[in-house]
């Protein structure tokens, strides 16, 4: 059976500047070219036109999910990303540890960037607590950072922020967002909650030493991005195709957790422009030895452009043609069907997601071709793709790699 990877420069497309120049028609991209040069071109609007995607919403579109049904929040994704086991219904969140005064008062958004292993001790006070028959599962990353589900009958995912999102302001008190008893019930066990871990936490063992060191005690969380756990079809079973993910991101960790896929890490594959890019094309060279179906997504080019930094963007995009060029080089080009685009553009000038649609390639055996030879935002245009959504691209790949039914006779 033929197999197939959608690569995602997250980040990619750009508006041109006043040379007319964007970061990825400036780049040198050899291999890209000739993908453009072989394929067939166009663009492509993860969500549609007019909609600026966030890369989780996006993702899910590209990978054939309708984001507006499956998606309500961050924190589920951020919850898979963490490596919980959730269930539908679960309501999630993203949470940071904090510090507090006694008024509950922020004095530090991140506890002082609090370590794993000091996180990893105090994740044990909130974790498995039980408030009006609903239990609490928390778990931290990378130290300050953490998930918060709430699991039980009758939540909702309508409540706001406990964050403010500021320091020098109290705690939000958790509000409901619609009149359903679901919300307020909700609300209502968070409020309780974080009183208890207030309670639990200020003179903690842990934070007694860190005060001792002068460092702000980590004696709240700050639940925000309330999200629902949907009922999800799982990837292998939508697409009849085993899965896996490269990525260094937790949010595309998330999604493919949440929808089956398998996460092959890489080491030093960190989200970051400078992230192993190397590292991830020998990944994805042995991952389709095994899968059906590789999602790789690399974070660098969105990273640069959300910092202004033009030239970064650039050179992040000429890494990412040597990735390829590997790629291409060590693979059965008559099994594999490779889509080459991306998540959304993040224009330099914005320095965040616009809806400008971003330039798309379909590279394969017997790919209908047309005259793009190079490729960007504005040769791409030109391409025989014309322009699609993302919700087209499992489908284009389903029919070239024979799992497609003929519907009719
Ligand atoms: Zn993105
Ligand atoms: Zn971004």
């Amino acid at each position: 059976m033929k197999k197939c990877v959608i690569f995602i420069i997250d980040g990619l497309g750009d508006r041109p500047n006043e040379k007319r120049l964007t970061p990825l028609k400036e780049a040198k991209t050899p291999t890209m070219d000739r993908m453009a040069k072989e394929g067939i071109c166009g663009l492509m609007n993860a969500i549609d036109i007019g909609i600026r995607p966030g890369s989780d919403t996006a993702h899910l579109s590209i990978l054939g999910y309708n984001p507006y049904e499956v998606y309500t929040g961050r924190g589920p994704l951020e919850a898979y990303g963490v490596g919980l086991d959730l269930k539908e219904g679960d309501v999630a969140f993203r949470c940071n540890f904090a510090t507090v005064d006694e008024n509950f008062v922020v004095l530090d958004r991140r506890a002082g960037r609090i370590g794993p292993e000091e996180a990893k001790i105090l994740e044990k006070e909130i974790d498995g607590l039980e408030i009006d028959g609903v239990k609490v599962i928390f778990k931290s990353s990378n130290g300050y950072r953490g998930a918060l589900v709430l699991r039980g009958e009758g939540l909702s995912y309508k409540v706001s922020d406990g964050d403010p999102h500021k320091v020098g302001v109290k705690v939000n008190e958790i509000k409901p967002l619609d009149d359903s008893e679901e919300a307020k019930k909700t609300a209502e066990i968070l409020n309780k909650l974080l009183k208890i871990v207030y309670e639990r936490l200020n003179n903690h063992p842990i934070n007694i030493e860190r005060r001792k060191k002068g460092l702000p005690p980590a004696n709240i969380i700050l639940p925000r991005g309330a999200g629902i756990v949907p009922k999800i079809e799982k990837f292998s079973e939508k697409y009849n195709m085993r899965g896996a993910c490269i990525c260094g991101t937790g949010l595309i960790k998330g999604i493919a957790k949440m929808i089956g896929l398998d996460c092959i890490e890489v080491e030093g594959a960190n989200g970051t422009p400078n992230t192993n890019f190397m590292g991830k094309a020998k990944a994805l060279v042995e991952a389709l030895k095994e899968y059906d179906f590789v999602l790789v997504n690399v974070k660098g080019a969105d990273e640069a452009s959300h910092d202004g930094n033009y030239n970064l963007k650039k050179e992040v995009i000429e890494k990412i043609d040597k990735m390829l060029s590997y790629v291409l080089e060590h693979i059965n080009k008559d099994e594999v069907y490779f889509v080459l685009t991306g998540d959304h553009s993040t224009p330099i000038e914005m320095k965040d997601h616009s809806a400008d649609p971003v330039p798309i390639v379909i590279w394969g055996k017997s790919v209908r071709t047309d005259d793009v030879k190079e490729f960007n935002e504005f040769s791409c245009a030109k391409g025989a793709l014309h322009w699609i959504r993302g919700e087209h691209v499992m489908k284009i790949l389903l029919d070239l790699t024979g799992r497609n039914e003929k519907f009719g006779a």
